[in-house]
């Protein structure tokens, strides 16, 4: 036994705090022993605040295009083999429809940076999503924005909006992106969309190249502070049309770790079993929500496009990940003790 690693262990699971160097230690040092504590704990403080349910939210993917680079992304603006498309609005309005009828009571509309999408038709979009919609909430995923622009979504009727700050190391974060984009900025957007009233959701990925476990102990830190409403985490896939493509995947298991140490860090906090998760293992969504996850985001995209909404390879895009298909995914949950329920799923502040 490791005196030490418990004592952190605990430390986390009592005040949802410990110091970056603790963090640290915890991830180089942690085995079977802490991990499974860790979880149990993390499924406990989960089920005092959300029992079994699980929330779904309906993912739209509106717009491939994007005019960023990010070294890792298979939608990045440099990959010529990427077939392009964009949703109209007629389109997104159908895929609410579907998914309204499906029991989603959450529409994420997630894309690249693709200036089509003004605050005005944007503002449009959200308007009659929520006129027709009353009772579901309306997530953006849209990247960086001024915050005027940020201000007329919410204005518009916009709840919530997930922009994951994909490192919390700056020097990290110029390895992942382009010169053009930068670490402040990032940053300074997620201020923005806090203090403008979004529930408001940063993460990372897992694995990620030139990630070392520094990297990651900030990523902690920086959610313990920054308490975000939600947070998506899932393992970095390559893409063979990056140059990232080299590069193996995260771990499945780390991912998993650090989804029980975010619970235990926000036990409140919304946290999904993400795509990426799903994909890099069969069975990762179960496992997620398995170690604390109560979250997952269901492909309502048109089948049309889904292919091209490629971001990493071998997305999954048919199975439990189509939120047509539902029913299976109620099965696989309620098979290891979860129930999927028809909610707009806000966080629950205690
Ligand atoms: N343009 C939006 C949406 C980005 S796509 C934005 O900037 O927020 C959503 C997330 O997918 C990204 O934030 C990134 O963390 C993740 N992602 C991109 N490429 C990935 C890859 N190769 N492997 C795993 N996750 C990836």
């Amino acid at each position: 036994m490791n005196e030490k690693l418990l004592k952190i262990g605990q430390k986390l699971i009592d005040l949802g705090s410990l110091e970056i160097a603790e963090y640290e230690y915890l991830i180089d040092n942690r085995n079977e022993e802490i991990t499974e504590f860790l979880k149990k704990e993390a499924v406990k403080k989960r089920k005092e605040v959300y029992g079994n349910t699980v929330f779904i939210r309906g993912l739209i993917e509106i717009s491939n295009i994007c005019k960023n680079d990010c070294l890792y992304c298979g939608i990045r603006a440099s990959n010529k083999d990427c077939e392009r498309y964009r949703l109209a609005k007629d389109e997104i309005l159908s895929c609410c429809d579907e998914g309204y009828s499906l029991g989603f009571r959450t529409f994420v509309m997630q894309g690249g940076e693709d200036g089509y999408f003004t605050d005005e038709i944007l503002v449009e979009i959200i308007g009659e999503i929520k006129k027709k919609y009353p009772d579901c909430a309306v997530t953006l995923s849209l990247g960086e924005r001024s915050y005027a622009s940020y201000k007329k979504l919410f204005d518009a009727g916009a709840d919530r909006y997930l922009l994951r700050h994909e490192t919390a190391d700056k020097e990290h974060y110029n390895k992942l992106h382009p010169n053009k984009m930068s670490y402040e900025n990032r940053m300074e957007c997620l201020k923005n969309l806090k203090e403008l009233g979004f529930q408001t959701g940063c993460g990372f990925m897992v694995g990620s190249p030139y990630q070392t476990t520094h990297n990651l102990a900030k990523d902690l830190k920086f959610i313990e502070e920054f308490s975000p409403e939600m947070c998506g985490i899932g393992p970095f896939i390559p893409h063979k049309a990056t140059e990232f493509k080299i590069y193996k995947a995260g771990d499945v298991e780390l991912t998993c770790f650090l989804l029980s140490v975010i619970r235990l860090i926000k036990p409140t906090i919304l946290l999904p079993a993400t795509t990426a998760l799903g994909s890099a293992e069969q069975g990762g969504r179960e496992k997620g929500i398995l170690c604390g996850a109560n979250v997952i985001m269901p492909n309502l995209s048109p089948h049309s496009v889904r292919k091209k909404y490629e971001l990493y390879n071998n997305k999954l895009i048919s199975g439990n990940e189509s939120a047509q298909e539902i029913e299976n995914l109620k099965n696989s949950m309620k098979n290891i003790g979860y129930e999927i329920v028809t909610d707009r799923g806000d966080i629950k502040e205690k």
